[in-house]
């Protein structure tokens, strides 16, 4: 078996590994996960890089999740480098795709017409963006889709089965376990963790845990880290909300819509439940997110049971929470004019495109408003620079000061911290042979890969490059 790490390799983003293996006398080629990279310059020239191999050789795609960094250029692959095989998720996951990937289209278009415009009355500096697919491309991407649920077991090609665990990260998201039985080897389980969701968190379960493997692919996004309790970022949150409530600001939180939108909303109502906020005005400007709201409604039997009393609640007294969900641009456009006393929460979560960049663009110059970063904010991003206290960032074209105060809550993170992997990891009740350490930045992944060593005794840890193959 070979496994080549094409992304999300020394980086959080881009996650795509390709998988040969040798059945019946044929090389069978699939990969694991095919997303976008994403973050700055870079990442935008490596979503534009040819592939290794030809795309129409490829039998199948297994998806682990949803969010765009693990199936953003899969529209690439099928609709214009013509692979026409079948791509395996969850039905969760992939209704959430259908949001995601037309939505990442959108943007893209978007984002290409506003700056031709800029340009156009000479008020654009930099690169131009370049969108990766159309519209048209995701809906043929969407007709490959193949879904089964936890627990069921599919057989892919003669000696390979899959079947998805949840992964307690989003919405539908899976482990990846894959059996395979090659041509004169003994029978291999392959474990891919996707992302790693975090214990004891609301909304999701916790990940489950897989028995055995041979080989692991394990995430690193905060393999360096421990996040703060739930308490302690409670009391961080309601600090800041407080504060700038009682400071005629405004709240804006860039969040993921599909995920993070929703976990931030449960936590505003259940804190409002609680009496630890008083009455909170809160606006979701994201179209994505308000569908992926509904939806998260709609598979109410994917919450666990202390969310569910929460919703209950909220049902049951309506006036507590000004929610309001935003449609249609001007909407948005008239929410820049609110001065103070509103919670905003917007997409992108690493704030480099959709609606965010207005919001922070009135935001962000005025001193009585707060910036609350809760996901992760990958090198290169805005939301990273943001974090990184600069003094001015460039939007659309133009330069904006940052007066707004910027605070990081990593506590409400959607994945799981150094303990809460390393814990997944001890629910293998033998060491595998080899153990990937992906999906994190350089510091985190060496970090976590010397855990696994010295707790658990794992003797085989890598924390791969991206490109080079490796044989298990
Ligand atoms: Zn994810």
């Amino acid at each position: 078996m070979e496994i080549q790490f094409l992304g999300a390799a020394g980086e959080v983003t881009g996650s795509k590994h390709s998988v040969e293996v040798m059945l019946a006398g044929k090389i069978r080629h699939f990969m694991v996960d095919y997303g976008m990279f994403q973050g700055g310059r870079e990442a935008a020239n490596k979503n534009l890089e040819s592939l290794p191999f030809a795309p129409k050789d490829l039998d199948f795609v297994v998806l682990t999740h949803a969010h765009i960094d693990h199936s953003g250029l899969l529209p690439r692959l099928c609709a214009q480098e013509g692979f026409a095989g079948p791509i395996y998720c969850t039905s969760a996951t992939f209704e959430l795709l259908k949001i995601l990937l037309r939505d990442s289209a959108h943007l893209q278009r978007a984002d290409v017409e506003r700056a031709e415009r800029k340009q156009k009355a000479g008020k654009w500096r930099g690169d131009m963006p370049i969108a990766l697919y159309s519209r048209e491309e995701v809906e043929t991407t969407l007709t490959q889709f193949e879904v089964l649920e936890y627990g069921e077991s599919i057989e892919l090609a003669p000696g390979l089965q899959l079947e998805f665990h949840n992964a307690g990260h989003i919405l539908g998201s899976a482990i990846a376990v894959i059996d395979v039985a090659e041509d004169g080897a003994q029978k291999k389980r392959c474990v891919f963790s996707g992302d790693i969701g975090m214990k004891g968190k609301v909304l999701m379960p916790d990940p489950d845990l897989i028995k055995n493997a041979d080989v692991v692919v394990v995430e690193s996004t905060y393999g360096d880290r421990l996040h703060r309790s739930l308490r302690d970022t409670e009391d961080e949150l309601v600090e800041v909300i407080n504060a700038t409530m009682a400071g005629h600001g405004n709240v804006v939180m860039p969040a993921f819509a599909v995920g993070r939108t929703q976990e931030i909303l449960f936590l505003l109502i259940d804190l409002v439940r609680r009496g630890r906020l008083s009455h909170l005005s809160i606006w979701v400007d994201s179209p994505m997110a308000t569908a992926a709201t509904h939806l998260t409604q709609h598979l109410f039997s994917h919450l666990d049971g202390e969310s569910q009393a929460t919703f209950e609640w909220y049902r049951d007294n309506p006036g507590s929470v000004d929610l309001r969900f935003i449609a249609d641009v001007e909407e948005s456009k008239a929410l820049n004019k609110v001065k103070g006393g509103a919670i905003i929460i917007s997409a992108s979560g690493m704030c480099d495109a959709g609606r965010i960049v207005h919001h922070l663009a009135s935001n962000l110059p005025r001193a009585q408003n707060a910036i609350i970063i809760t996901g992760f904010q990958s090198y290169g991003s805005l939301g990273r620079r943001l974090v990184d206290k600069v003094q001015k960032v460039r939007l659309f074209g133009e330069e904006v000061p940052v007066r707004a105060s910027v605070h990081t809550i990593g506590g409400l993170s959607a994945h799981a911290d150094q303990a809460g992997l390393l814990d997944w990891l001890k629910g293998f009740e033998r060491p595998p042979k080899t153990v990937f350490v992906v999906h994190g930045e350089p510091e985190s992944s060496s970090v976590l890969a010397q855990s696994i060593r010295e707790e658990l005794h794992w003797s085989n840890v890598i924390v791969p490059e991206r490109l080079h193959t490796y044989q298990c």
